[in-house]
Formats: structure tokens, C-alpha cells, sequence
């Protein structure tokens, strides 16, 4: 099978984008490879620190690898990691990819920091993804933007071209209008100008969070110049919870069978996310 760095290379190619799907327990992980099967497309696998607290770190390795095996194109990236040790943990248990996640940092200190994570992950053929730019923090519903969210504060081009440089990463994260979580009243446009600027400046493939609650047109310039993968959490969440709760809502109690319409919502939302990131519909 094709490592993770050659499937964003064919997405180059094909100017499409890969999917990004976090997940906390098992049904999340059905929902998503039952996609990647059936498209046959690949798609990545986040894990937050939270997230993989709960699921288990070599747990989660271990649901990829044999689900690899199996020939699905599934990979696994330790989504928003905070610490250069978290992320020597992850390189070390087997993930693809790791994310330092150095946004509340000084420019200095997150380039300082994601160039160690570079020189250890490099050695072990996983890739690693830098961030410049805040975009808040949370994926759940939001009653406003997040306090430090504004077009002031979206990434440079100057300033992300510079970072890039300096760290080596493999992968860049910028702010452009994207944040995490679904704002109620709709999440604001992406500044499409910004994103092929910062493309044009780093030279490397963009990674778009925050992608819940973005409309399907934005996603599709997104992607025209320049963005490789789409993280997508919030609204997986949304959808499981919801099944869930009709799952919950009759006198079932054996969990595979109340569980069950959460994993298939997260998967209806996985399927169209993955439909339009590949182009299978245009
Ligand atoms: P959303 O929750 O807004 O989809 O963002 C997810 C994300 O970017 C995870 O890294």
C-alpha cells in the first residue's frame, strides 16, 4: 500500500483533498473506514490528546494496522499535540503523522519546538504538520467566534513562508476565516485569497481545520489552491450524538444495537465529506 505521503502527492496531482476524521471510541472508527472501503479513497484518522486518552494510544494504532492490512487505506494522525514528548510518544507507537500544535506560542518558541519535533519524526518516516495562527480550540457548538478568532490574526504569508523554513515541516496549518467548532449563527467564509497566498509563500501542502459548519463551495476553492486535507470533528460529534439519542430512546439495552444509529449518522457525514474533498461527484 502507498504511505500517507504518497497518497497527498496523487491528491496533488488530482487537486482533490484527503479527509480528516477524529474519532473517540470504536464506532467512530466503523463509521469511517466503512467509508474508506466503500470509496475506496483514503482517509486519516485524528486523535486529539483527549481523544486518544480515551480510545487508548496503542489501541488506536492497533485498529489502524490491521484494518491496513486488511488493504484500507486508513491512516493515523496524532491531531493537536501540545508537547514535543506527546509527540515523541506518537512517533514512537506507530502513528503516520503527528500535529505540534504550537499556536499559543511565540513565533520563536513554536518554530524552536516544531523543528525538534521535525528532526525526531523525520527519522522515522512520519510526517509532521506545523501551525502558525489561532482558530480556537474547541470542536462543539459556539455562540460566537472564539475570543482571538478575527482576520487580523490569519496567517501571513511572509510570516508562514518564514515558519515553514525554519522547521521543515511536511505539512502547514494556517488561520485563513476557518475555526474550530460550528458557530450557531454559521461559521464565517474562508478568505480563498489568503489560502493560495499562504500556498504560494510555504511551497507544501495545506492542512484546512475547523471544516465543520464550512459551506461545500468554499471547501471546493479551498482545494482548488491548495488544501490537502479537511479536518472535520464537530460535526461527526453532532451526528453521533443525535443517533444516539434515538438509539436511546426505546427499551434497547444491548449497546452494539443503541449505538448503532450514531455510527451510521457519523458515516452519512464521513460519506459526503469524502464524496466532495475526492471530487466523485463532480
Ligand atoms: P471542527 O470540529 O471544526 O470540524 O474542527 C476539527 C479539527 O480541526 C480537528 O483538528
Amino acid at each position: 500500500m502507498k504511505t500517507l505521503k504518497e497518497y497527498l502527492e496523487d491528491a496533488e496531482g488530482k487537486n482533490v483533498a484527503l479527509g480528516h476524521f477524529n474519532i473517540s471510541d470504536t464506532g467512530g472508527f466503523e463509521a469511517i473506514v466503512k467509508v474508506a472501503r466503500e470509496l475506496n479513497t483514503p482517509v486519516i484518522i485524528g486523535v486529539s490528546e483527549g481523544e486518544r486518552e480515551f480510545l487508548g494510544l496503542e489501541e488506536v494504532v492497533a485498529l489502524v494496522k490491521v484494518e491496513r492490512e486488511k488493504g484500507t487505506p486508513v491512516f493515523l494522525n496524532a491531531d493537536h499535540t501540545y508537547s514535543v514528548d506527546k509527540v515523541r510518544e506518537a512517533v514512537d507507537k506507530g502513528f503516520d503523522a503527528v500535529i505540534f500544535d504550537g499556536a499559543s506560542l511565540s513565533f520563536e518558541d513554536n518554530i524552536e519546538k516544531t523543528r525538534e519535533c521535525v528532526e525526531y519524526a523525520r527519522s522515522k518516516g512520519v510526517l509532521v504538520e506545523g501551525e502558525l495562527g489561532f482558530i480556537g480550540k474547541s470542536s462543539k457548538i459556539l455562540e460566537g467566534l472564539p475570543d482571538g478568532v478575527s482576520e487580523e490574526t490569519q496567517t501571513k504569508p511572509e510570516e508562514a513562508k518564514d515558519f515553514v523554513e525554519k522547521t521543515g515541516i511536511d505539512l502547514f496549518a494556517p488561520s485563513v476565516g476557518n475555526v474550530h467548532g460550528m458557530v450557531k449563527s454559521g461559521n464565517p467564509n474562508l478568505n480563498i485569497d489568503r489560502i493560495k497566498a499562504v500556498r504560494e509563500a510555504v511551497g507544501i501542502p495545506l492542512v484546512l481545520h475547523g471544516g465543520s459548519g464550512i459551506s461545500d463551495g468554499d471547501f471546493v476553492e479551498a482545494i482548488n489552491v491548495g488544501v490537502r486535507i479537511i479536518h472535520i470533528n464537530t460535526e461527526l460529534r453532532v451526528a453521533y450524538k443525535e443517533g444516539l439519542r434515538e438509539g436511546i430512546s426505546g427499551d434497547e439495552i444491548a449497546p452494539y444495537k443503541f449505538m448503532k444509529p450514531g455510527v451510521e449518522a457519523m458515516e452519512e457525514v464521513v460519506r459526503r465529506r469524502v464524496k466532495l474533498f475526492s471530487k466523485l461527484d463532480a
